[in-house]
């Protein structure tokens, strides 16, 4: 059984209660080519540990089945020698109680295939980025951002995050100082519960898709975002992802497809 779990996790940062960014080694294999924007895949048997943040094991639980599920990698592919992945507790899932017990040190299944569509290959040269993610849905683009991110003097990247409290912005350092750094790379976070904060937040409220009627991307960007000039990726949450897609459709974008390119990537999470 040992020997599937073939990868060991070198480092646990607890963003947040129910958020974690874990790193994950390869134990005697090396990682392959990949892209980012891809993901692997993390499992756990199903005798592994549950954190005590998670409802108990309710069903399905054979010991010696292995329990995989797919993760953004969130580091640059650059980094050869780990992954970094970008996780939410989900308390009745199956997976990720399991995963939010490991602590450096403990072994884990990282399958050796890196896959995805969800890249920055159908993006044309010459094009303004606007990123759009909800909670981890982040992942993917810190790594494009830790691989790719040029600051061009006219094109712009907009990062739009949703999360429901500041301190579940994982990344907000590493954002806020390649703002600083770069006049044509902005970061948007939202929160939806900002009646529930510590101290009084002084950012934006509501949802990532208010964000964009309230006009946030083409103010920083100076002009309006079009089908002709931008290309709006948009990760995570199923339900944004649909909200944003018909919003951006009445302004002309189109979802790319195997056969027909748009300027609409999206991967849903669930
Ligand atoms: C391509 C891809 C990339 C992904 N990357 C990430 C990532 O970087 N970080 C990450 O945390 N998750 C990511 N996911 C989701 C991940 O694969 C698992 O589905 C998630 O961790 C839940 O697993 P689980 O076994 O604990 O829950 P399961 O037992 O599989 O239960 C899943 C159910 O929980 C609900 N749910 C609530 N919140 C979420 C959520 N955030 N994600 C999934 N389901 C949710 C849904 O109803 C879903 O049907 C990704 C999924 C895909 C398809």
């Amino acid at each position: 059984m040992a020997a599937e779990l073939n990868a060991i996790v070198t480092h646990r940062i607890e963003v947040a209660s129910g958020l974690i960014i874990l790193r994950v080694t390869p134990d005697g294999w090396e990682l392959p080519e990949w892209e980012s924007g891809q993901f692997a895949v993390l499992g756990l048997f199903g005798s592994a540990e549950r954190t005590m943040l998670s409802d108990p094991a309710s069903k399905d639980n054979d010991p010696t089945k292995l329990i995989r599920r797919a993760y953004s990698i969130a580091s640059s592919p650059d980094e050869k020698s780990y992954l970094e992945f970008y996780v939410t507790l989900v308390q009745s899932g199956r997976l990720t109680p399991r995963l939010f017990a490991l602590k450096p040190g403990a072994r884990v299944f990282l399958g050796k295939k890196i896959t995805g569509m969800f890249t920055l290959d159908d993006v044309p040269e010459g094009n303004n980025l606007v990123l759009i993610g909800t909670g981890t849905g982040l992942a993917p683009y810190m790594s494009m951002l830790r691989n790719k991110l040029e600051c061009h003097i006219e094109l712009h990247t907009v990062v739009l995050l949703g999360a429901r409290h500041s301190w579940d912005l994982g990344y907000r350092g590493e954002l806020i100082a390649m703002q600083r750094y770069c006049p044509t790379f902005h970061y948007f976070p939202v929160i939806s519960r900002p009646n529930e904060e510590i101290v009084k937040w002084s950012g934006q409220s509501g949802y990532v898709q208010d964000l964009w009627d309230r006009g946030l991307v083409e103010a920083s960007m100076g002009s309006k975002p079009t089908p002709e000039n931008t290309h709006v990726l948009l990760c995570g949450n199923p339900a944004m992802i649909e909200g944003m897609i018909e919003n951006l459709k009445v302004e002309g974008f189109a979802e790319g497809t195997r056969k027909e390119p748009g300027q609409i990537h999206a991967e849903k999470y669930w």
